[in-house]
């Protein structure tokens, strides 16, 4: 069981730096021609991810993120959907900035038991200021925690956060920054997250894809609805090692309907 569940964590980490490789790729070809490769500015932002990035769902028609409007949702009273099993003892491997965001890799152990189904927890990133509005508001920063399961599919909680008193599991995250472009740190430190989820138990879920290239669809989204509390300075922090403004402009919903759990 467990050797299944590492290979599927390779595989999905092979696909989420697939970006990367090609790139590695092309100097090795000493090509003549500069490919582009995703950005979040000028020729290669968002809007052109479909044009230049290859056999990606960028242009699907169940994309991420979108703007979550209260009143346009189904409320369903229960929660008993998800269940966090989040512990103490789960590792954190190492960080990196991949150029795109900074990102924790974790060592298996924290988990979420979602529509009958375990999703072990991958890896989290941040984007700045966050990429799904709630009623149309932009919040300073989303924080994306990526699971996975036995099968691949792939469950992420988007937790937003606003501006207040300082976090103290930011500070500790943020310890390890700053951190160039490419660089990666080996952590392998205990830490609990679950402070992420002690003032928000109402969410949104949705069938959306991952935000950023390949744009992957069928992606369950699990949202929160209120916000955490972390101080400005630690947002300026993680600002000032990601890429200005790393979010994904709204996609549009189209047939999907978002479902409110409280
Ligand atoms: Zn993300």
């Amino acid at each position: 069981m467990k050797t299944i569940v590492y290979t599927l964590f390779t595989l999905l980490t092979i696909s989420l730096i697939s970006c990367k490789k090609q790139t590695k790729g092309l100097a090795l070809n000493n090509t003549p021609h500069k490919i582009k490769h995703w950005s979040y500015q000028g020729e290669t932002a968002p809007k052109h991810w479909a044009e230049i990035e290859a056999n990606t769902e960028c242009d699907g028609l169940h994309q991420s993120p979108i703007n979550i409007i209260h009143t346009h949702t189904d409320s369903v009273k229960n929660r008993s959907d998800l269940k966090i099993h989040y512990s103490p003892s789960t590792y954190i491997e190492k960080v990196n900035n991949n150029g795109h965001s900074i990102q924790f890799d974790f060592e298996i152990g924290d988990s979420i038991f979602y529509k009958n189904d375990i999703y072990y927890l991958k890896q989290i990133h941040f984007h700045e200021p966050s990429e799904h509005k709630i009623n149309g508001i932009i919040y300073p920063i989303e924080i994306h925690l990526v699971h996975i399961n036995k099968h691949g599919e792939i469950s992420v909680l988007g937790i937003l956060g606003e501006e207040g008193n300082e976090s103290q599991l930011f500070e500790f995250l943020e310890s390890f920054l700053p951190l160039k472009n490419g660089d990666t740190k080996y952590i392998h430190k205990k830490i609990d997250l679950s402070s992420l989820f002690q003032h928000s138990k109402d969410y949104y879920t949705y069938n959306g894809s991952l935000t950023t290239p390949p744009c992957t669809e069928n992606v369950n989204w699990i949202l929160f609805k209120k916000p955490i509390i972390l101080s400005v300075e630690e947002i300026l922090k993680l600002k000032n090692n990601m890429p200005v403004n790393n979010y994904r402009n709204e996609q549009a919903l189209n047939d999907r309907t978002i479902r409110y759990h409280y």
